[in-house]
């Protein structure tokens, strides 16, 4: 999931009165904001007291079922259309993906409530860690599942550094370094020690990422149909 965290109320008051925006609507997320404690109903409602303090309006409220899904998020803004028309900006409580959503479902203005900081896997309820920083050219298989991308604080594919001492990282002193606890893992499962890996690959990190399974989908059938029309001699000039 997304880890969010508040973002200081400052830039956010600083935002509405760089607009002279007096009427507010909230907008959350029942995902990933709601389970990281930012932009759930308790959150929006602890936003709106503050906006009220600061003698702003609040029109409305609404925490969309996943606020990066933009036709879920377009459902929400019809559904709160008179509340939305009656504010002069949005304040979005949920990560940058959702925030562009919602400035992508109205055309009132949008201001961020949250920073986005990692994708976190929930150790347990309320204790988040990155794991993976989505590279686009995973190493798990040969790292006994442990990403040294991510979870070594200095990013070295191949380790430990010079700094390791007794097992232990030198930056985050209290954990192991993420090389012995491969290497450590490996071992364990009867697997050859890491070789050295190779540098990764960059170009599969280009940005903005873009998946669309729906042209991926239409150019298999339809290289499926010129496969099937070449085997049966039924090929365009033939
Ligand atoms: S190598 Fe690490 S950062 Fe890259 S995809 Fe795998 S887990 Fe994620
Ligand atoms: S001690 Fe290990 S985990 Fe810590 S920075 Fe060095 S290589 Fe990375």
């Amino acid at each position: 999931m997304i880890i969010t965290r508040p973002r200081e109320w400052s830039r956010i008051m600083a935002n509405l009165d760089e607009l002279g925006a007096k009427r507010v609507f909230i907008m959350g997320c029942g995902q990933c904001a709601t389970v990281a404690d930012t932009g759930g109903e308790k959150e929006i409602l602890q936003a709106k007291a503050k906006l009220e303090q600061e003698g702003r309006e609040v029109t409305g409220w609404a925490v969309g079922e996943v606020a990066c899904h933009l036709g879920g998020t377009k459902l929400e803004a019809r559904k709160h259309h008179g509340d939305l028309a009656a504010a002069d900006a949005v304040l979005v409580l949920t990560c940058g993906a959702g925030v562009q959503t919602v400035a992508d479902s109205t055309d009132k203005p949008v201001f961020p409530g949250l920073e986005s900081v990692f994708l976190g896997n929930v150790i347990r309820h309320g204790v988040f860690e990155e794991r993976c920083q989505m590279c686009g050219d995973c190493v798990l298989d040969a790292t006994a599942g442990i990403c040294p991308v991510t979870t070594c604080p200095k990013g070295l594919l191949n380790g430990p550094c010079g700094g390791m001492w007794n097992g232990k990282c030198e930056v985050l002193t209290d954990r192991d370094c993420t090389h012995v606890r491969i290497q450590r893992r490996l071992t364990e499962q009867g697997r050859n020690v890491l070789a050295v890996l190779p540098p990764k690959d960059f170009a599969k990190k280009l940005k903005p990422g873009s998946v669309n399974l729906r042209q991926d989908k239409k150019r298999a059938a339809a290289a499926v149909r010129s496969d099937d029309a070449a085997s049966t001699g039924g090929g365009a000039g033939e």
